[in-house]
């Protein structure tokens, strides 16, 4: 008890802290002094070998209060993973020092990019502050981060930012433990930071404003971001939308578009309460929402539904309020190519689509598109779609010891994965990987990681299809492979995220992926553990005429399906298909010539999308499943009795045909269909649950993106007793596919 006489200082005690987790480059050091302050206690801080070390000494209470605000008020980027301590040796200390980085091995964790906070975002319209309208604006709450790294420990002069030495205030803020801006790396100000201009004209003064007035008059302007270039225009601009669209040689994929603020997206799109903490958290990624008000019907052509972002730079800023519209914002590339980094390859290749270019003089280390999330029904929390800049590399936590490991990922939506210990960092979306160019770019971010997070694989994991450009750059880089199934992988995928062991029941479901029996497979019940699987259940096959011609023309995989279902007349009939393209389907399917045989759901989907009319021509993978899952207007709960059969060789068939027919001969195709279809795999899950008796259910491929679809399929398994599980930090996609193969090869190799 203490009184008031009492006049001997407390009993002193001193505690030595490790703080674990993301908390180099967050402004954690600063935050520790601060607390320090507040609670009137001495000692000292530093970086060191991928933790933050603290010694502390005060009252034991001023200790305890010191230990627990280190968690609960720990800065906005930081990710506190543990707060671990030893009692020290009292050293009587004056005050709170801030000492330098030690490097050493250790985890090495680094936040991704953040958009610019509130007290940035103040300053940056406070006609009395130094940085009043400067695009570069940042604090250790927010700003870049991997896209301007160039390696660890996160230092200025190991950054994009060396090129620019700080003024004297700048410098002050940044030595100054007291200043929001102490230790932010990339600090900078109008006197000492980067500038924009104007490519084509560089003296110009206010290129902002140029830029801006030029996107008001229905030009499209190229504009220098983060993780590379955007091209923009208006998003009320029907003409400017068109042209973009022509230009960029992308006709119907969905523009994203970006408003200035969380008003603006209220009052342009309808967001629900979780879609808007999503779009203002700090990794402002593109959020799928409906409800979109009079924009030009060319930004997402056909769809109900739009990515919308908020700004996440100052530059960005600037310019949503100078133009005060909103805008569209997408990669600054030519369909299929890489995203535009350097200033010089704008020059080159964005001059052709944009009529102005705006630039700026700081490099992006890093080439990094925008993340994608969705919420799903009755969820919270986004999930990831695409994981790109904000979310990569953020690491993620295994359950398992991994050697060090590189999984080579998948085909479409490229991305790697290297683990390492209990951490896997699975990298930003590349784009698809069938170009040279796509592979150089898959090339330079593996090497950056690598550089970054020091691991050197000994197992390089890929997907087992020999064609693939990832199975073979697996096989050049002399280090021992393995091949890891595509659906096996994509459950994997989700197990990983989960640190779910054991045995689980696995659904596969996405467009392609190759089977062992040498088929495509893409709709599958697989019995699996992180070690192997054995394939219990599978979507009735048909042909796919033409193979990868039918992913384009979803009329080819609708007669397919109508064959199969012994309703080709109609489906003739009804998809105005020509004699022509029957002929030549009837031949590939009765031939086998180029026409493989697939269980695929992505091609089911597909024909269902020609059958209800609403996709017959496919410009993009995943358009016809998208527009039919967008056709659901009313969902209905009455699902199509399922057909499940047992193959002579043991497997369960889930029937398609009843499927099509239905099809054919009802109303309302698309809601029909998804409660059909989700009940169809239902019940054959839940009969492969119970024969292998299990009671979880993981779920992974692209087909799952629709929440139509995976809201009834996981409200039925539910209502069976079974435990559901999806990914949410990583793209149930071909996205994430690299994790599931690191985990994989780990627990092959640990078998062998
Ligand atoms: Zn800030
Ligand atoms: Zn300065
Ligand atoms: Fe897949």
């Amino acid at each position: 008890m203490r009184s008031a006489e009492r006049v001997a200082p407390p009993d002193l005690e001193a505690r030595r802290i490790e703080v674990r987790g993301v908390v180099q480059g967050v402004g954690f050091r600063p935050f520790a002094w601060r607390l320090a302050e507040r609670l009137g206690v001495a000692g000292r801080v530093r970086n060191a070998s991928g933790v933050v070390e603290i010694h502390v000494e005060g009252s034991p209470e001023a200790l305890e209060a010191f230990a627990a605000a280190l968690t609960g008020e720990a800065p906005t980027l930081a990710r506190v993973e543990a707060v671990s301590w030893t009692p020290a040796a009292v050293e009587g200390l004056g005050g709170f020092a801030v000492d330098a980085s030690v490097d050493g091995a250790g985890d090495r964790l680094v936040s991704a990019d953040a958009a610019t906070c509130a007290a940035c975002l103040a300053e940056l319209f406070d006609p009395g502050d130094r940085r009043f309208r400067y695009p570069f604006i940042n604090c250790t709450d927010c700003g870049p981060r991997f896209t301007i790294i160039e390696a660890l420990p996160y230092d200025r002069e190991r950054t994009s930012m060396r090129a620019f030495p700080m003024c004297a205030e700048c410098r002050r803020e940044y030595e100054d433990p007291g200043d929001r801006r102490f230790h932010a790396e990339p600090v900078a100000c109008p006197v000492c930071g980067p500038r924009v201009s104007l490519l084509a004209a560089p003296e110009a003064d206010d290129p902002l404003e140029i830029v801006a007035a030029l996107i008001r008059a229905g030009a499209i302007v190229a504009v220098k971001g983060l993780g590379g270039f955007h091209l923009a225009c208006d998003a009320t601009d029907e003409g400017a939308v068109a042209r973009l669209r022509n230009r960029k040689r992308r006709p119907e994929k969905p523009f994203a578009v970006m408003v200035p603020d969380v008003a603006a997206a209220r009052r342009w799109f309808a967001p629900t309460p979780p879609e808007l903490d999503a779009l203002s958290s700090w990794q402002a990624p593109i959020v799928l929402m409906t409800g979109a008000r009079a924009l030009a019907p060319s930004v997402a052509p056909g769809f109900a539904r739009h990515g919308v972002m908020l700004p996440a730079t100052p530059l960005h800023h600037l310019l949503l309020r100078a133009v005060d519209r909103p805008l569209v914002m997408t990669s600054g590339n030519a369909s299929e190519e890489p995203i535009c980094v350097t200033n010089e390859d704008a020059a080159e290749r964005l001059t052709p689509i944009a009529d102005a270019v705006l630039v700026h003089d700081r490099d992006v280390v890093a080439r990094y598109d925008d993340s994608v999330v969705r919420v799903r029904t009755g969820d919270v929390a986004p999930s990831v779609l695409r994981r790109a800049r904000s979310s990569a590399p953020s690491p993620i936590d295994l359950a398992i010891d991994a050697a060090p490991t590189l999984g080579t990922g998948s085909l479409l939506h490229g991305a790697f994965c290297l683990a390492n210990g209990g951490k896997a960092f699975l990298s930003q979306h590349v784009g698809d990987l069938d170009t040279e160019e796509s592979m150089a770019a898959y090339r330079e971010a593996l090497d950056r990681f690598r550089g970054v997070f020091r691991i050197e694989p000994e197992i390089v994991a890929h997907d087992r299809h020999p064609d693939f450009m990832t199975t073979r750059f697996a096989a050049s880089l002399g280090v021992p492979t393995v091949a890891v199934q595509h659906h096996h992988a994509h459950v994997a995928a989700t197990m990983a995220e989960h640190g779910l062991g054991g045995e689980v029941l696995g659904l596969a479901f996405d467009g392609l992926g190759l089977g062992d029996d040498g088929t495509v497979w893409g709709g599958e019940l697989l019995v699996c553990s992180s070690s192997g699987y054995r394939r219990v259940g599978r979507l009735r096959q048909v042909v796919q005429p033409g193979g990868d011609a039918a992913t384009r023309d979803p009329v080819r995989m609708a007669l397919a399906h109508a064959r199969d279902a012994g309703v080709l007349a109609a489906a003739i009939d009804r998809l105005g298909a020509s004699s022509a393209l029957v002929d030549v389907v009837e031949r590939q399917i009765e031939t086998g010539l180029a026409s493989p045989r697939t269980s695929s759901a992505g091609r089911l989907f597909d024909a269902v999308a020609a059958i209800a009319g609403v996709c017959r021509s496919a410009s993009f993978e995943g358009q016809p499943a998208m527009l039919l899952e967008e056709a659901v207007r009313e969902p209905t709960t009455s699902a199509l009795a399922p057909v499940v059969s047992r193959l002579p060789d043991g497997l369960l068939e889930l029937d398609t045909r009843p499927l099509i027919v239905d099809a054919f001969e009802s109303g309302d195709v698309a809601a029909r269909f998804h409660a059909g279809f989700a009940a169809l795999i239902a019940e054959a899950a839940i009969a492969s649950a119970a024969d292998a008796g299990l009671d979880r259910v993981v779920l992974g491929g692209g087909v799952f993106q629709n929440d139509r679809l995976t809201t009834e399929l996981g409200a039925r398994l539910t209502t069976a007793g079974l435990r559901v599980f999806l990914p949410r930090q990583v793209p149930i996609g071909d996205g994430g596919i690299a994790l599931g193969q690191v985990l994989v090869a780990n627990a092959t190799k640990e078998r062998s």
